[in-house]
């Protein structure tokens, strides 16, 4: 099945305690897609500037991503600087140069409009929804967001979740837009933005699902090292969408599945530098953990 991932393609400069990165393929599309691939062949949406690497490039094709939707435009690629405090998870962003994504607004090529999976990754809620009007006939299509767009764009937000099928965000996203303490009432009070599927992120506790047969209760993988969490979010929805996309028909029946597919690609998103581990990572390496995680929770 077609999956079309929309999203920013960007240049990450990470410092963690340990070490600092400057220049890294990032960006919630480039994770997206390329945790993706491991699943079904994935479609990326997003802009460059002349200054983005060919070898960047290189990596995108070596996941068989299919390009017809990347732009290339004159300036600079988005590029965003994080740091990380000693427990890895704290993380604050010290610059953000949009670039090119500023003033972007593309039209969706034809080959991509028909796309039945669809993932707006993080990026503007203008911008996603502007994609989303174009697409032909999405079968499930999954907005992720972040705090910036609950602060900055609330209303675009809520005018893309009314026609979104899944709304995906992070544990301190969800109590902020529910202004609820309680990560259960505040997932499941999230429906009546629209979607009929909630699922909010908790880092390195796992996730959680709200949905018509009520929650789902995933897993993270228990990892002894991270490096780099960046883009662990993007690949956890890559990956769970790249699993819906291979499976096809039912989602209700592989979603629970999917979920934990994604959550094992994310973890290893996390043991290295942005996509460095996940481009080294096989199929077989995503099923075998897979079953590791199965193993850890069966009781
Ligand atoms: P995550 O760690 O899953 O939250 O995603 C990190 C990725 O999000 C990085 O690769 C960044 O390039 C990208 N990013 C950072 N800020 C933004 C933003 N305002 N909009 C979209 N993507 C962003």
């Amino acid at each position: 099945m077609s999956l079309l991932i929309v999203g920013t393609t960007a240049l990450d400069s990470i410092k963690t305690p340990h070490q600092e990165n400057p220049r890294l393929l990032g960006g919630s599309a480039s994770h997206a897609a390329i945790a993706a691939s491991f699943f079904a062949p994935a479609q990326l949406m997003g802009v460059v500037g002349d200054d983005f690497p060919s070898e960047y490039t290189a990596l995108y094709e070596k996941h068989g991503i299919d390009l017809s939707g990347l732009e290339r435009s004159k300036g600079n690629t988005f590029h965003w600087e994080g740091e990380y405090e000693v427990n890895m998870n704290n993380r604050r962003t010290l610059e953000t140069d949009l670039g090119v994504i500023e003033h972007w607004m593309p039209s969706v090529p034809s080959s991509l409009a028909e796309s039945q999976y669809v993932l707006l990754a993080n990026c503007a809620p203008q911008l996603q929804h502007h994609v989303l009007k174009q697409l032909k006939s999405p079968q499930f299509v999954v907005a992720d967001t972040m705090d910036l767009w609950l602060n900055i764009a609330r209303q675009e937000l809520e005018a893309l979740l009314k026609e979104v099928d899944c709304l995906v965000l992070n544990d301190s996203e969800a109590r902020q837009l529910m202004e609820e303490d309680n990560l259960v009432v505040a997932t499941q009070e999230m429906h009546r933005f629209g979607p009929r599927y909630i699922i909010v992120k908790k880092g390195e506790h796992g996730a959680i699902l709200s949905g018509p047969k009520g929650l789902f209760v995933a897993p993270a993988f228990p990892l002894k090292t991270v490096i780099d969490p960046t883009g662990a979010g993007d690949s956890f929805v890559g990956g769970m969408l790249g699993y819906l996309a291979e499976k096809g028909g039912d989602i209700e029946s592989h979603l629970r599945q999917a979920i934990i597919h994604g959550s094992v690609t994310a973890s290893f998103c996390c043991e290295g530098f942005g996509v460095t581990t996940t481009t080294q990572t096989t199929r077989q390496d995503i099923d075998q953990r897979v079953r590791e995680l199965v193993d850890l929770v069966s009781f």
